[in-house]
């Protein structure tokens, strides 16, 4: 059996959070997106939550070292030893050279990336939907726009380091949330991802 030390990436819209914890779930490990830990500061008016507000509304991405130091403590938390599944980090070339820093360290590397893929339409879509169910304070046109072009500049190039490790799973994330979640276990079964 292979550690499930996951990574989900795929563009804003594609469903990623929502498959995330779905599949963290089911493997019983913890589902960390640093998306999710900053909205939480934020609404809790945390320090760090005043200093990233501005800039997560906008749309732009958080410094890494900030970004990067939330994920290793959380990481370095007991119930994250067994396996995790990251979600939003990371999102560029310089946090992936952190995390593997930090993952090589324990000597516990990445064993699965998901991609998410989902036509630009389908997600433009999903996203206005969001913003009318969520009233996220980022899902305005114009944040929307910079965190697609983002993703297209900054965070798609990643998956071509880890697509050199072979580690890279395409998965279809049009259809049911259960299709998809069938997908996503079917991928890692076959790398020898299973729940205990
Ligand atoms: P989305 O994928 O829809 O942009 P996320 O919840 O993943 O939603 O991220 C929301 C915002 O949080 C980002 O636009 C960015 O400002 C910040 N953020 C999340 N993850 C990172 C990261 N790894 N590096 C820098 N900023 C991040």
């Amino acid at each position: 059996m292979t550690a499930a030390r996951l990574l989900i990436i795929g563009p804003q819209g594609s469903g990623k959070g929502t498959q995330g914890v779905r599949v963290a779930e089911a493997f019983g490990i913890p589902a960390v997106s640093t998306g999710d830990v900053f909205r939480a500061n934020v609404k809790e008016g945390t320090e760090l939550g005043i200093k990233v507000k501005a800039i997560i509304d906008a749309g732009d991405l958080v410094p890494d070292e900030l970004t990067g130091e939330i994920v290793r403590d959380r990481l370095a938390q007991d119930d994250a030893a067994g396996g995790f599944l990251l979600d939003g980090y990371p999102r560029n070339l310089g946090q992936v050279a952190d995390l593997d820093a930090f993952l090589d360290a324990r000597g516990e590397p990445l064993t699965a990336v998901i991609e998410l893929v989902v036509p630009r339409e389908e997600s433009i879509q999903r996203l206005s939907l969001r913003a009318t169910e969520q009233g996220r304070a980022d899902d305005n046109a114009e944040s929307i726009a910079k965190r697609l072009a983002i993703y297209e500049s900054e965070t798609a190039p990643i998956l071509d380091i880890y697509r050199e490790r072979g580690i890279v799973d395409e998965v279809d994330g049009v259809g049911s949330l259960d299709d998809v979640f069938e997908r996503i276990t079917a991928a890692l079964a076959a790398r020898g991802i299973t729940v205990s």
